[in-house]
């Protein structure tokens, strides 16, 4: 019990401390160097855990490996086309959208995904 609350505080501090929105595979690099022998499958069910608890998030687009976030509410992102870096972008979510959607359609929208795409400022 000790033990698994442990590597849930640890995934989620790997997490929370960087905003570079990593895959799985670094924050298992991460953790495992305060854990050695931490699993990637435990690192995985660690962060459905923590994605449901509503402490992360999770990016995940069609086609691309799932990135994970430590800031929870929607907000968009910028992905660099050439260095595929991810960056927070400081705009607030347009509820317009989401409001002139559900008039158009009837569906009852809760939240949309933004991801800008183009050139970071060093590539
Ligand atoms: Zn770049
Ligand atoms: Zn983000």
């Amino acid at each position: 019990m000790h033990r698994k609350s442990k590597q849930k505080e640890s995934i989620l501090r790997v997490v929370k401390e960087t905003n570079s929105h990593p895959t799985a595979e670094w924050i298992y690099e991460q953790v495992r160097r305060e854990i050695p022998n931490i699993s990637l499958g435990t690192v995985y069910r660690n962060l459905r855990l923590l994605k449901r608890e509503g402490e992360i998030s999770e990016l995940s687009l069609a086609g691309t490996l799932s990135r994970f976030d430590g800031i929870v509410g929607n907000h968009y992102h910028f992905r660099c086309g050439q260095c595929g870096r991810i960056f927070d972008v400081d705009e607030p979510a347009n509820k317009e959208i989401d409001r002139r959607v559900t008039q158009k359609t009837g569906f009852k929208v809760s939240y949309h995904i933004l991801e800008f795409r183009g050139l970071c400022e060093d590539c």
